[in-house]
């Protein structure tokens, strides 16, 4: 058995790379390394995977949310409510802009947007609410939606863990997640379920005007060449990514089916353990496990995750401070200010290795290691 990682994009590789080579060499060759035919070609195959009309691709995630950001034309100190308990990009753009976040709690089963600390959130300067589909599982959108249309304040869904996702309505009606909200982004990073070689990202929308304006903020504000209409920014998804990502793509269900394969594997060996907390899946979605993440009970996390490195199994705390915590937020948040549910996960979350070539033999390596560990601190206490 080779070193475990969190991530495994070696042996990934290893089994596509024919067609990866092939499809990069062929790049090279062409010479087409910014907006060629493979980043146009990918766009469209990705808008038919989703079912949106338009994917707009860009250089990478935080773009996307910033640039999704941009065309709403919002004001200074325009408030956007967004989750604490999300990686640090859904949060740092609405800072970048001059707007103000609004930090919301979420449900400690399903790690997304409380949606009534959401409402609760609403004052007459919101201007937008950012989902998150933390780890790979979809925010409950019905209700979010709702509340979108009824306040008329647009979502903008970061949808950069869970791509290849679904989400059911209560109607029965199943839609990929990131193409609901007025504007989905998403991140092609290396490591995310549908990943690149370098950095990469992408915006969806089913309105027409808005897709051609977050084109041209992407492209310098231009939709005619050296006429520059609104001021943007240079963002491109580049050719030799557009490639890799083509066919990524195509292996994109399969890859998923394997992270819910581990995830299936963990739950049944982790399922009589009462300090440990297996994620929940909500009925309404199909969950594509961007992380595997545990929540502990009566284990001291630190202790557990060395004890799990002593075994060679690797672990990650996602993430270690909370946006509401963090110093480069500080300003936005009022002394005292807490949300109970995201400190409180934050305490105890611990993720365990996850992606698409993880073998039997080395979940029941990674399983049988977690629960020694974990018998051998609880005989302790
Ligand atoms: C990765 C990620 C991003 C940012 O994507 P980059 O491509 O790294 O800029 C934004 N939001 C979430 C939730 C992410 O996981």
């Amino acid at each position: 058995m080779l070193p475990l990682q969190m991530v495994d994009l070696k042996r990934q590789y290893q089994k596509i790379k024919p067609e990866i080579d092939a499809a990069m060499l062929q790049v090279v060759e062409s010479a087409a390394f910014i907006n060629g035919p493979e980043v146009t070609a990918f766009a469209k195959e990705l808008e038919a995977y989703l079912g949106v009309k338009h994917v707009i691709p860009c250089a990478n995630g935080t773009d996307a949310l910033q640039i999704a950001l941009m065309a709403l034309d919002l004001k200074p100190g325009d408030e956007v409510i967004t989750p604490s308990f999300t990686y640090i990009a859904t949060v740092e753009v609405v800072a970048l802009l001059g707007l103000k976040p609004v930090f919301v709690d979420v449900d400690a089963d399903t790690f997304t947007m409380n949606i009534e600390s959401v409402k609760a959130a609403i004052t007459p300067r919101t201007r937008a609410i950012i989902p998150v589909h933390l780890y790979g599982q979809c925010a409950d959108m019905a209700g979010l939606l709702q509340l979108s249309a009824e306040r008329n304040i647009p979502l903008i869904e970061d949808n950069a863990q869970a791509i290849g996702g679904t989400y059911t309505f209560p109607d029965g009606r199943t839609v990929k997640t990131g193409t609901m909200g007025l504007i989905g982004c998403t991140s092609f990073f290396p490591s995310k379920n549908l990943g690149c070689y370098g950095d990469g990202g992408a915006m969806f929308t089913n309105d027409d005007a808005l897709a051609e304006k977050l084109r041209m903020i992407a492209n310098h504000g231009q939709k005619q060449r050296y006429y520059h209409e609104l001021v943007g920014c240079n963002s491109r998804l580049d050719s030799l990514q557009a490639a890799v990502l083509r066919i990524k793509l195509r292996h994109l269900d399969v890859y998923c089916d394997a992270r819910r394969y581990a995830a299936d594997f963990y739950d049944a060996a982790f399922a009589a353990n009462n300090h440990i907390v297996t994620p929940y899946r909500a009925p309404y979605c199909k969950h594509v496990f961007h992380q595997y993440t545990l929540q502990l009970k009566g284990i001291n996390r630190d202790t557990l995750a060395a004890d799990l490195a002593a075994r060679n199994i690797p672990s990650m705390i996602y993430y270690p401070v909370s946006s509401h915590e963090q110093n480069m937020l500080k300003s936005f948040v009022e002394a005292g200010f807490s949300l109970p549910t995201t400190d409180y996960l934050n305490s105890c979350v611990l993720s365990l290795p996850i992606h698409t070539e993880l073998t039997d033999e080395e979940l029941k390596f990674i399983t049988e290691g977690v629960l020694a560990a974990i018998a051998a601190q609880a005989e302790q206490v």
